[in-house]
């Protein structure tokens, strides 16, 4: 019996040594890996700030640049509508100068005929004077009657003297309204010119900012692209998570029940599960899980949802402080942004147990609790843009 005994204890001793031997390099291992891992995370979320206040300057040179350029098409708009006005007056006038013109062609036609007629009259007394003089000492019964008649000519000529000076004043009127329309379309003209002027300018100065606009949306483009990189490297995550599962050997069968509320109260709801606009890109994106936000932003603690064993806990990159609790069954809860961690990894806690306090490390912008459910037994909620299936279900469903 003896004998037996002292025979089995060093057989034990041995199983228990070479399980050590062989455990201790698989843990070292896994914390390594775990180590590096977080030391990635970590290096993705300093380049996802950088990336962000960058965008979010950009952002408001797009902003200020887009209202100066459209103030500026407004001006251009507005100058464009003048020099139209402009140029329907312009047209306006020219008319006018046309029907003036009309009108001096027909007081210069009056005139020329006028003095044609005077002409001839002239001539008729010119070339008759001297012969009418005789003739009509001879002729006329009286020398009375001769002296009326000639009278009666020059009254004539006298006539149409007067008309061809009334003829001249009223072409010599049209003339100068003839004049004074000229000189207001060159007036309108040259302001045509400085308006077109001042267009072409602000044109250019358009031309410009939508050129800088251009290049800013560009940049603004990459930007955005480089968060969605970096959110598909948080995607990733899923296979780290399965890894941990995997090793983890749970000997939980997943969820029994409803789960722990995992923020001691009072609380509130501070953003919910599904699409929102991004609180720094202000781009739409999808929130795979619920945040929850103690009042007042305390750090109240954060409480396990379900029982089950800490499969991570400690920095991962825009999760900030981060621990992950595997309830078996492919069912993992996420909890991130704390302030501090209580649980390690191994760790196996009850449902309620206090494992964190709340915070705002990470891609945070306020004291609260981002949760997660991730089932990966089940089939994928939807899929990320990447093609890749996304098993974040809406934890509301499960309190
Ligand atoms: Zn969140």
């Amino acid at each position: 019996m003896n004998t037996g005994k002292k025979l089995w204890i060093p057989a034990l001793f041995l199983v228990l040594i070479i399980t050590i031997f062989l455990a201790l390099p698989v843990y070292a291992m896994i914390t390594e890996e775990i180590e590096e891992k977080q030391q990635e995370l970590e290096e993705i979320e300093k380049r996802r700030r950088d990336e962000k206040s960058a965008l979010e300057q950009r952002l408001n040179r797009e902003v200020s640049l887009q209202q100066e350029l459209n103030q500026l098409e407004m001006r251009v708009n507005e100058l464009k509508a003048e020099q139209e006005r402009l140029a329907g007056e312009i047209t306006s006038v020219e008319e006018e100068i046309g029907q003036v013109e009309l009108e001096l062609a027909a007081a210069e036609k009056q005139l020329r005929y006028q003095e044609e007629l005077l002409k001839l009259r002239l001539r008729a007394i010119q070339q008759h004077g001297l012969v009418t003089y005789v003739e009509v000492l001879f002729d006329s019964s009286s020398f009375s009657d001769f002296l009326t008649r000639l009278h009666n000519l020059s009254l004539i000529a006298n006539n149409d003297l007067r008309l061809i000076e009334d003829i001249q004043a009223e072409r010599d009127l049209i003339q100068a309204w003839k004049d004074e329309l000229e000189q207001k379309k060159q007036r309108l003209e040259s302001m045509r010119r400085q308006v077109a002027d001042n267009e072409a300018e602000l044109a250019l100065a358009a031309e410009e900012r939508v050129f800088i606009l251009g290049e800013l949306q560009g940049e603004i483009a990459l930007n955005l692209k480089a968060i969605q990189d970096l959110e598909n490297e948080a995607q990733q995550l899923d296979s780290l998570i399965r890894k941990l599962i995997s090793e983890a050997e749970s000997q939980f069968s997943g969820l029994d029940g409803a789960l722990q509320y995992p923020v001691e109260a009072p609380t509130w709801v501070s953003s919910g599960y599904g699409w929102r606009r991004d609180p720094f890109s202000g781009a739409q994106a999808w929130h795979g899980g619920v945040d929850i936000a103690p009042h007042n932003g305390a750090a109240n603690y954060i409480l396990a949802a379900a029982e089950g064993k800490v499969i991570f806990s400690g920095w991962n990159g825009g999760y900030g402080n981060c621990l992950m609790v595997d309830h078996g069954g492919g069912t993992v809860t996420l909890y991130a942004h704390m302030s501090s961690l209580l649980a390690k990894v191994g760790d196996i806690v009850i449902r309620g147990q206090r494992i964190a306090r709340a915070g705002t490390t990470g891609y945070s912008t306020g004291v609260h609790l981002h949760f997660e459910v991730r089932e990966f037994e089940k089939p994928p909620v939807r899929t990320y843009p990447s093609g890749n299936g996304d098993y974040r279900n809406n934890p509301v469903n499960y309190f």
